[in-house]
């Protein structure tokens, strides 16, 4: 009885919860997890930004019929496996019915806006943006704009691996279609969106910002009926599109003196729950019908005629936002009764390691007939291959091509392409039949353990694109280590843009059980609110992808303090030793570092001294080079031999007794900073000695065996 009076209740509080979540939208955290202390400077730089755009543009946005402008969108339902139609597989009229919601309140053509307090109606706006369903795909073919595909996981949290997981499992490019992933977020979940960016350079925090951009919501909050909760009438992906295009939530994510930077919605406490029927705030009413506040679907209602016109500048001036506008996602494709294109190039990625390449890519047949009648250029290298299809690819399908090896030849900077050519006499649309990649061709290992203090010159992939920053050798600052470090200079962001990466050599760890790395940063932000960073990432896959982040140091995980100025090392003191266990990746082959530094546009970055070790100790010996040390000295069974070398070297270590006799010897393989054990257990009690010679060295040490 007790058991189930208390199963009953737990019952009913979790109902509760999810029908009135309490940090239903996630846009906000999400950013602020991905910024960290940079996140107000962003903001406020974002504003910035649009300030000026809006004075620049200098005519108020028009609200004539005929500026209405189409948005393609791609749905992407990221289901658990079910048949189509059950649960989070949610039925194509779901789908349809949250558009047609979306386009209502977009154009304010839903029923409800009649529920607009009378004192709000004048603020009303039919903002003119229309959504269509995307009717051509990035590869130029014909699509119903909605993808089904089985993701990896059964349901996604904020945190930035799940969003990765989840939008990694289907994503098209967001410069040409606004992404909307349909998946069971995490509970109390129910949608997110990424901001808008400027179009100043290094705002963004990384790169790869354009994979995750787009709109996700929870499957029972998608549309109205069919597998949704009772609660949702589709105004999750009204709010979060929304955040999509810049605007913010209506009380400012504070209290009174915080704004949304829309003047004509009143400001406001706090997020409004439930469904008031008056609310009275910061000496206004508060506009709680308003889609940016969090009332219940039902009581949402309007978006302002300053929203609309915010979003508009967005629309216009932000980058993957302004694209979408011309994008061919719009338009359906043209047919053709012959034409072949090339897809994506899916090998090699960034960088390849051997001689031979053997590239991989997609060959599309876009047109209405079967084709077997061409032959596919591959040139790369030293190399010109040309393929011939050994059977028909029907129409409407694609095939990937592999199995051409291309030899490539060593070049300065390691740069290299790869271009893929179709000859197909009767093709009729010839734009797509050649595509080219660049890659980096970087032949080299690193024996392990390794140290590189950038005292001379490394082989080391500094990537080196044009305009771009790149990390610099400088010798005129402290370094703990020797003269020289790398710099990457962050407090000159208008004269280059990007984010400097450099790479190691490949190195193996696949003879090891344990393995870590040390790396000496210093760094100092310009103020307290905006750091740089620097992404410690690996690959596993010889430097194709790196996917890994073995650790983010920015101002805050070193707590340093800020700088005015440009930042130089001075003293031991202005430098961290930072320590990464590597022990994960013992036992793989094919691994290498990168170094990437995230230009925030705030302050130097220096790194230098790093020192791999076939240990996992946080607390190595760092000895003066070349250096030995024996200890236990005495021993009884065993005895350990400690090296902290200049450089690697092969050695020979003998054991000699106290008459001269070479009892044992060894000869151990590149050798810097290990640890070895000599067996004294067949010897008998005594003096003896240990004799080691390597190439720069030659040193005898006396034990005592107990
Ligand atoms: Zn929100």
């Amino acid at each position: 009885m007790i058991r189930f009076n208390f199963l009953a209740l737990l019952i009913i509080i979790l109902i509760q919860f999810r029908a009135f979540p309490q940090e239903k939208c996630g846009t906000v955290l999400l950013s602020k997890q991905k910024y960290g202390d940079s996140y107000q400077k962003k903001v406020l730089n974002f504003e910035r930004w649009l300030n000026k755009k809006e004075s620049e543009s200098n005519k108020i946005f028009n609200f004539n019929e005929g500026n209405v402008v189409q948005i393609p969108v791609v749905i992407h339902i990221v289901h658990n496996g079910e048949q189509l139609g059950v649960e989070t597989n949610i039925p194509q009229e779901q789908i349809l019915n949250q558009l047609e919601t979306l386009n209502e309140d977009f154009r304010r053509m839903n029923a409800d806006s009649v529920f607009t307090r009378s004192f709000f109606k004048p603020f009303a706006a039919d903002t003119q943006i229309e959504f269509v369903l995307a009717k051509q795909d990035p590869n130029g073919l014909p699509t119903t704009g909605i993808v089904r595909t089985q993701g990896p996981q059964n349901s996604y949290s904020l945190s930035q691996s799940d969003e990765f997981e989840l939008k990694s499992s289907s994503y098209w490019p967001a410069e040409d279609y606004l992404n909307i992933w349909v998946a069971d977020l995490s509970f109390t979940l129910i949608g997110y969106a990424q901001f808008p960016v400027s179009d100043l350079p290094g705002l963004e925090i990384a790169p790869d910002n354009r994979l995750t951009d787009g709109v996700a919501i929870d499957y029972e909050y998608f549309g109205t009926g069919f597998n949704t909760v009772p609660s949702s009438k589709g105004r999750t992906l009204t709010h979060e599109i929304g955040h999509f295009f810049g605007l913010r939530h209506i009380w400012g994510d504070g209290s009174c003196d915080a704004s949304d930077y829309v003047a004509d919605t009143p400001n406001q406490l706090t997020s409004t729950n439930g469904c008031p029927e008056i609310s009275f705030t910061c000496e206004s009413e508060d506009m709680f019908e308003n889609y940016m506040d969090y009332t219940r679907d039902e009581c949402m209602n309007i978006f302002t005629r300053d929203q609309s016109s915010r979003m508009h500048i967005v629309l216009n001036e932000s980058p993957r936002r302004a694209s979408l506008l011309t994008s061919p996602g719009l338009i359906p494709p043209e047919e053709y009764n012959n034409d072949l294109r090339i897809g994506d190039i899916l090998y090699p990625g960034l960088i390849h390691s051997d001689e031979i390449l053997t590239p991989e890519f997609e060959i599309i047949n876009a047109g209405k007939t079967a084709v077997e009648d061409f032959t596919i250029d591959i040139i790369g290298g030293s190399n010109r291959i040309t393929l011939t299809p050994t059977s028909p690819i029907p129409a409407g399908e694609s095939v990937i091509v592999s199995g051409a090896d291309l030899t490539l030849l060593e070049s300065e900077n390691f740069k290299q392409e790869i271009l893929v050519k179709i000859n197909f006499s009767e093709d009729e649309n010839l734009s797509d039949n050649t595509k080219n990649k660049t890659f980096y061709y970087h032949p080299f290992q690193l024996v392990v353990p390794f140290r590189e203090r950038f005292e001379g010159p490394t082989n080391w992939l500094n990537i080196d694109e044009e305009n771009q920053l790149k990390w610099q050798y400088t010798n005129s600052v402290f370094s703990p280590s020797g003269e020289s470090c790398i710099v990457g200079t962050f407090d000159n962001i208008f004269e280059t843009i990007g984010n400097p990466i450099i790479i190691t050599p490949e190195f193996d760890l696949s003879e090891t059980n344990e393995a870590s790395v040390f790396i000496d940063v210093s760094y100092r932000p310009a103020s307290g609110t905006i750091t740089d960073i620097l992404n410690i990432l690996l690959s596993t896959n010889g430097g194709e992808s790196f996917d890994v982040n073995l650790a983010t140091i920015s101002a805050s995980t070193l707590n340093s303090e800020p700088f005015r100025g440009s930042w130089q090392p001075s003293s031991i003191s202005d430098w961290t030793r930072v320590f990464i266990d590597l022990t994960d990746y013992a036992g793989e082959k094919n691994l290498r570092m990168a170094f990437q530094g995230i230009n925030n546009g705030s302050n130097n970055f220096y790194f230098d001294n790093i020192e791999l070790f076939l240990s996992n100790n946080p607390e190595p010996l760092f000895l003066n080079e070349p250096d030995v040390r024996v200890y236990p000295n005495p021993s009884i069974d065993y005895t350990n031999i400690s090296f902290y070398l200049d450089k690697i070297q092969d050695l020979n270590i003998r054991l000699i007794n106290s008459r001269g006799q070479i009892l044992e010897e060894n000869r151990i393989e590149n050798v810097l900073n290990q640890n070895y054990r000599q067996d004294l257990r067949n010897l008998s009690s005594g003096i003896y000695f240990i004799q080691i010679q390597g190439e720069t060295f030659t040193t005898t040490k006396r034990i005592l065996r107990q």
